[in-house]
């Protein structure tokens, strides 16, 4: 059986085609500058193959994809992709699981567009393109806030005006629910058993930790937004709002210029001065650069504060687990996250440290507290979710 996991943005739409045999992908590969004028790469055998085409909307970019799977022999007929799974930015309240899309779901999907309008409207986008080109094949939806959803109120309520949770929805969501969920997931299986308190530390370009018990999330870092919580390579994460209006008056700037330097030009980028890539700051801070000395410690700081406050929020800790770009290729930043968390019995090797990109447990064996990095795979995690959910249907 094939699934496609899809992850439409706005003006690209990104896919892996997945054998659900051996969880192995088979092809994969983006469609960019939809809407502008277009293009294509796509991965299969070892091969790219790379063109410019002319993709005017979401359902050009579909059929060219389709077409592509035929035309390179990656499938011999399209009635071998039995499932389509869709990454979904934004659930809201209103999702907790992956669902099988239908009318119902399209038509609450419109209701919570506006919580990401950047993301949602694309995500739609991409369902609507392969509900028209493959008619007959069924359509799930994964929510990246899904997983966040067992959160309780006083952890996703923020202390603010009630009323503004009742009638505007103002309330913690989180985000990268499906890489978090994966992890557990890994997790359970390297224990054999999801009687554990893990801290599940996302460290790419956004980066987000979760606090997760039994399973499920206790407690995660992002917000209302993926704005909330650590430092990220562009973004701000957690600020104390009050700062915003005298920077508006002085820099001559409304709300939306701010909300889009505290997203675009802070975090590692906007303390630095240099870039937001994790590898530009560990060569810059290695040549003793002051200001990247300064923002890896920032950088460092922030994430072991998560980890405290989930260790002492969960009563300890079973595990932590590094994932995603940082997470799962810097043994540095991994380091300095465990020397921070020494007091609490953390202590790893530093030879199995040196690994990047493959799952291993770092800690000692005298650890309190066992440190692991595992690669994510959300692709996969949508193409799980769609399989058993068509299989059960
Ligand atoms: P996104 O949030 O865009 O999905 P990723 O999880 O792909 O981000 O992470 C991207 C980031 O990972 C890059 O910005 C870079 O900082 C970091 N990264 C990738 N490889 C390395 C490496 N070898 N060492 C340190 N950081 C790395």
């Amino acid at each position: 059986m094939k699934i496609i996991s899809i992850n439409a943005g706005s003006s690209s739409l990104k896919f892996s085609l997945i054998n659900m045999e051996d969880e192995s992908v088979i092809a994969s590969g983006v469609f960019e500058r939809i809407g502008i004028d277009g293009s294509y790469t796509i991965k299969f055998n070892g091969e790219k193959y790379t063109e410019n085409v002319n993709l005017s909307n979401h359902n050009d970019a579909v059929n060219i994809l389709l077409e592509k799977l035929i035309s390179l022999n990656i499938v011999n007929s399209l009635e071998e992709i039995e499932g389509v799974g869709h990454r979904v930015v934004q659930g809201k309240d209103v999702f907790d699981k992956t669902v099988i899309v239908d009318n119902e779901v399209m038509e609450k999907l419109e209701s919570i567009k506006h919580f990401a309008p950047l993301h949602n409207p694309a995500n739609m986008l991409g369902i609507e393109a392969f509900q028209k080109a493959l008619p007959n094949v069924p359509n799930t939806v994964v929510f990246d806030t899904a997983f966040h959803q067992t959160m309780k109120p006083e952890t996703y309520l923020y202390p603010v005006p009630y009323e503004w949770y009742e009638k505007y929805g103002i309330r913690k969501y989180g985000a990268h629910g499906t890489s978090h969920r994966y992890i557990t997931e890994t997790m359970n299986q390297i224990l054999n058993t999801d009687n554990f308190k893990l801290i599940s530390c996302h460290i790419g370009n956004g980066a987000s930790i979760t606090a997760i018990e039994n399973g499920i999330c206790v407690d995660t870092s992002m917000g209302f937004t993926p704005l909330a919580g650590v430092m990220m390579g562009t973004r701000s994460g957690d600020i104390d709002p009050s700062l915003i209006p005298p920077v508006m008056e002085s820099e001559h700037k409304n709300i939306d210029d701010i909300i889009n330097d505290l997203n675009k030009n802070s975090g590692v980028l906007g303390l630095s001065g240099i870039s937001s890539d994790m590898r530009d700051l560990e060569t810059a801070y290695e040549n003793g650069n002051e200001r990247a000395i300064l923002t890896m410690k920032k950088y460092v700081r922030r994430i072991t504060d998560y980890i405290a406050q989930y260790y002492v929020l969960l009563g300890g800790a079973t595990a932590i687990a590094f994932t995603a770009g940082v997470g799962e290729n810097s043994p540095l930043i991994r380091k300095m996250v465990c020397d921070n968390l020494k007091c609490l019995g953390v202590q790893i090797d530093e030879e199995k440290n040196k690994v990047r990109g493959k799952q291993t447990c770092i800690s000692t064996d005298d650890s309190k507290i066992k440190v692991y990095v595992i690669p994510t795979d959300e692709e996969l995690m949508i193409a799980r979710d769609t399989l058993n959910l068509i299989k059960n249907a």
